[in-house]
């Protein structure tokens, strides 16, 4: 499986959990279901906001 991130493209991701990924390159939190990857940004008080908005979800599937 090759993960990269949405954002930034970058492969510097780093697993922080089961199916939880962060990414090095932008600083958000990735997560990964049913071959889908959601975005996820860490607000200052530690909630997280969801950026999946943001990308096509082209961009979010995980070419296995
Ligand atoms: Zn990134």
């Amino acid at each position: 499986m090759v993960l990269s991130c949405p954002n930034c493209k970058s492969k510097d991701i780093g697993k922080i959990g089961v199916n939880q990924y962060y990414c090095w390159g932008c600083f958000i939190e990735l997560s990964v279901s049913k071959g889908m990857v959601h975005t996820h940004q860490v607000e200052e008080d530690g909630t997280l906001s969801s950026l999946d908005d943001l990308f096509h979800e082209d961009d979010r599937q995980i070419s296995m």
